[in-house]
């Protein structure tokens, strides 16, 4: 670990720097992960068309089918699905026989968004931990979303529109991949347009979606499910949509369900990260020797890893977890 970023000495590049450099691999296009100013990005092609969204249409990016082996300075790097995002991947390195695979952040859960997360053996597994705590524990997306749906028609029902709000990448492509149109129309927000139009272009089917901007002056707003990234719900759009009941995906709702939290944010326990069962099964299935844990409850995972008998560290990072 270098001030800019994870650093190969031996095949001179960088994984998810935040310092500009000039060969940075990109696990995927979260901002924690993905900044621009990068001389020459390589990432999956899968997720080609997000990380320029983010780093710019005209950077310089070499993109990898999953799999697929490239040689730098005789260190062998290849990408492997992580299943998180469109295009996420874990990076695979190897020199002389001895493998080292970045997790970047990942989800074993397999959703219709993103291929599935696929494990890698390895001898070391640099692992995230946004969720590494035992009462972070999904339930399968299925229940989850069939819950926002039951929201929805309830709302309809009590002539409230329903504002669902989750980060714009990723998290709201899968809930919109949730949703059930039968149910009514279904709105975006302007700013997940983009990464919408990117997912149907990489050929994830999704239900039809306007943009809000785009509906008839006396539209009923309490028949429509609007999808919207956090806090853009301004007093203008209140005032024009009328009653409206919000609530909010994210994994961190698991701590706050059933509660009102601050702001008396209705939630839905929804995560693109690992849980703690998964986490642990995740590593296993690594068969790794050395575990090195980054961004999250890295601390709490270390000293768990020690006591099942592996030998663990915490990697520090600049890299953030769930938020944008
Ligand atoms: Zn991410
Ligand atoms: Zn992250």
């Amino acid at each position: 670990m270098t001030n800019r970023g994870l650093f190969c000495p031996a095949g001179d590049f960088y994984i998810d720097p935040w310092r500009s450099v000039d060969r940075a691999v990109v696990t995927h296009a979260h901002s924690d992960h993905a900044r621009p100013g990068m001389r020459n990005y390589l990432c999956s092609a899968e997720g080609e068309t997000v990380l320029r969204l983010r780093v710019g249409a005209k950077s310089a990016i070499q993109a990898l089918e999953y799999g697929e082996v490239v040689e730098m300075n005789g260190v062998k790097l290849s990408l492997h699905p992580a299943g998180h995002i469109l295009g996420s991947s874990q990076v695979r390195v190897e020199l002389n026989g001895e493998v080292i695979v970045v997790s970047g952040d990942y989800k074993t859960e397999a959703d219709s968004t993103c291929t599935p997360f696929e494990p890698v053996k390895c001898h070391t597994f640099i692992t995230e931990s946004t969720f590494g705590l035992p009462i972070y524990t999904w339930a399968k997306e299925g229940a989850v979303f069939s819950q926002v749906n039951d929201w929805w028609r309830n709302n309809q029902a009590e002539g409230f529109a329903s504002v669902l709000y989750g980060y714009s990448l990723g998290k709201s492509q899968r809930a919109l991949a949730g949703l059930d149109p039968g149910i009514g129309p279904i709105f975006e927000h302007e700013t997940l347009r983009p990464y919408t139009n990117a997912y149907r272009s990489a050929g994830i089917q999704l239900p039809k979606t306007k943009t809000i901007g785009r509906a008839k002056e006396d539209f009923d707003w309490a028949t429509a499910m609007i999808l919207a990234p956090p806090g853009s719900m301004t007093s203008a759009w209140r005032a024009h949509i009328g009653p409206m009941r919000t609530a909010f995906m994210s994994g961190w709702m698991a701590v706050r369900k059933g509660s009102r939290g601050r702001g008396g944010q209705f939630g839905f326990v929804v995560s693109d990260h690992v849980d703690w069962p998964s986490l642990m099964s995740a590593i296993a299935a690594t068969e790794a020797e050395r575990v090195l844990v980054t961004h999250g409850f890295s601390k709490t995972v270390v000293r768990y890893l020690r006591e099942t008998g592996l030998e663990a560290y915490e990697l520090g990072s600049e890299w953030t977890g769930e938020q944008e």
